[in-house]
């Protein structure tokens, strides 16, 4: 047996309030027998998220994933239209444009934020244009709480005038490029027309399962009509009947009134986690930010990144392998993970196109090979940062003695 020293630490597990928010929320429902299927805490959740990234709408749902099939929808997504999707990402975020009956077109990431390339993205609509088959969206995605080049994706995005869904699924509470010493934050997920975030157990804040779409555009009659809407489709699509009728397809979507009482103490120590978050980040860049071939996750001075997850890439100058420090950990019942394998490497995808960048090149799927015969990563941007990365455990949970124990064991290979 190998020898277990304490209790795991885990990459991210959920943090409950220290004061007991989430449960007086949930006591209420429960004194209320507001138990499900909706509720104040629904209502009030929806608000107060809302409110705390700025969104002009909300709509609390079962998942995160739910909510981006829910844009998807709300965007008029159908049988055979295009969408673009950056290929970094987690499955989820790929998945529901398959449930729309559309066809997922993956871009690569840029080096700089590790999200989506405003260059592949042109190149993308370049291609697809001349096709004469635009794409009817393009989804972003804020990895590990990173910010996307929001300025350049939505300029291309604005020129052909394609709707923009962000799924900030990793990424609730990262501000971007905002003026913040004058308080106008401007929160990732509220940028694009639609914007997704996840309450699922390894997220920033948890409801134990869950999610949230938010709406936003110049009119908000629209605005509110498409939240209304997407209500509406999550309820099974009931119409205003006492007899059972039916219009259209439904779903059962909606957050149900306990998950949205923990959600609303959670969103109370929402920037507190952040903090944390931030911490553990800095601490890793201090403490194997100089090490030979370390190079950890960026960050832009101009953003403030939720630091969801910290990630480091080892180049190939480095003398261990992200296998070599992902095994280290385990032994000592501390867990770490790989980045996201990209979409465009993904069986279950393979029939799609990509658009990705090679040595300050955009190119086509074909002309990318296979670096990594263990885990099929390529020669893309995507594919290199898949192979060369490591997530490290970033539990808010961690002690300061934590840290320096996962930090210790990491150096020692080093030595
Ligand atoms: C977690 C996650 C989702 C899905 O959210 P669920 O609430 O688990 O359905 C989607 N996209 C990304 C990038 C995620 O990390």
């Amino acid at each position: 047996m190998r020898k277990m020293s304490g209790k795991r630490i885990f990459l991210a597990s959920p943090h409950m309030s220290e004061e007991g928010y989430e449960k007086e929320y949930i006591e209420d429902a429960f004194q209320k027998n507001f138990i499900a299927p909706l509720g104040e805490n629904v209502n009030a959740f929806e608000k107060e998220l809302a409110q705390k990234v700025g969104a002009q709408d909300a709509a609390a749902l079962s998942a995160g994933t739910a909510a981006i099939h829910m844009g998807l929808l709300a965007l008029g997504i159908g049988k055979g239209d295009i969408v673009f999707c950056q290929s970094l990402t987690f499955s989820a975020t790929a998945n529901p444009i398959r449930y729309v009956g559309a066809e997922p077109v993956f871009i690569d990431s840029e080096k700089e934020t590790w999200n989506m390339s405003p260059d592949a993205l042109k190149k993308a609509f370049e291609k697809y244009e001349k096709l004469g088959k635009l794409p009817k969206a393009v989804i972003v995605v804020h990895l590990y709480g990173i910010a996307a080049n929001l300025d350049a994706i939505l300029s291309v995005c604005g020129r052909y005038h394609v709707p923009v869904l962000e799924d900030a699924a990793e990424s609730l509470g990262t501000v971007y490029r905002g003026e913040m010493t004058n308080g106008h934050f401007k929160y990732t997920g509220t940028f694009g027309n639609i914007g997704i975030y996840s309450f699922n157990g390894n997220k920033i804040i948890t409801t134990s399962g869950g999610g949230m779409l938010v709406c936003n555009g110049k009119d908000a009659q629209a605005v509110s009509a498409a939240v209304q809407k997407v209500r509406f489709w999550s309820t099974q699509a009931r119409e205003q009947a006492k007899h059972y009728q039916h219009e259209e397809i439904g779903y059962n979507y909606r957050m149900s009134n306990i998950v949205a009482g923990i959600g609303r103490g959670q969103l109370k120590v929402l920037d507190e986690r952040i903090a944390k978050k931030r911490e553990i980040f800095d601490c890793y860049c201090k403490n194997l930010g100089s090490l030979k071939g370390v190079q950890m996750m960026p960050h832009d001075v101009h953003s403030r990144d939720n630091c969801w997850l910290s990630v480091m890439l080892l180049s190939d100058d480095a003398p261990v392998t992200p296998h070599d420090v992902m095994e280290a950990l385990e032994k000592e019942n501390i867990e770490s993970r790989p980045l996201w394998k990209p979409m465009h490497l993904q069986p279950v995808f393979a029939d799609c196109d990509f658009i990705g960048e090679k040595d300050g090149n955009m190119l086509e799927k074909k002309d990318f090979s296979v670096i990594d015969q263990n885990t099929g990563a390529d020669n893309s941007v995507s594919g290199i940062l898949f192979k060369q990365g490591v997530c490290l455990p970033s539990d808010t949970k961690n002690t300061t003695q934590d840290m320096e124990r996962i930090c210790g064991i990491i150096k020692t290979l080093w030595e």
